[in-house]
Formats: C-alpha cells, sequence, structure tokens
C-alpha cells in the first residue's frame, strides 16, 4: 500500500470514528435505547450510532441485554423481585 492510500485509509477510520459513541455515551443512552424497542419503536433508526456501537462492543450489549430482558419482564408485568434478581447473578 502506497504512503498517500495508507493516509487516506487513516483518514477515513478517523472520520468514522467521529460518529461512533463512546461508552459512557452508549450506557446514558443504551435504556432509552431498550425503552423505544419494547414501546415497538424502530430503535435502530432512531439511535444508529448505538445500535452500532452495541454490535462492536461486547460490554455495552451485555448491559443492554441485561436491561432489555428486564424490560420485557416489567412490561409483562412480571418484573423479577430482588431475591430473584441476587439468585440469578
Ligand atoms: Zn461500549
Amino acid at each position: 500500500m502506497k504512503l498517500s492510500n495508507l493516509q487516506h485509509w487513516l483518514h477515513q477510520i478517523y472520520q468514522t470514528e467521529e460518529d461512533e459513541i463512546s461508552c459512557s455515551e452508549c450506557l446514558d443512552l443504551v435504556s432509552h435505547y431498550v425503552d423505544l424497542e419494547i414501546a415497538g419503536e424502530a430503535a435502530q433508526e432512531k439511535l444508529p450510532s448505538l445500535k452500532q456501537h452495541l454490535d462492536q462492543c461486547r460490554v455495552c450489549h451485555e448491559e443492554y441485554e441485561v436491561l432489555r430482558d428486564l424490560a420485557r419482564l416489567e412490561a409483562e408485568g412480571r418484573a423479577p423481585t430482588l431475591d430473584e434478581l441476587r439468585k440469578s447473578l
């Protein structure tokens, strides 16, 4: 790869990273994302950068799954009690 190509490539990477969100931004927004999903809204269209981060970041994705599972249980009117949560941990 020629150096000029490499620089161009790096610049592209840098530009895409500017659109990406950090883990702390993700964790701030993820409960909102779950709310949208539970409400049947197109969460990934409204928060595409969050969805992108979740696809790439295992830590945030696990956080998302926990919140989503809890939100689903809550939506079904059977949110786990603290005791049940402790047992499942
Ligand atoms: Zn993350």
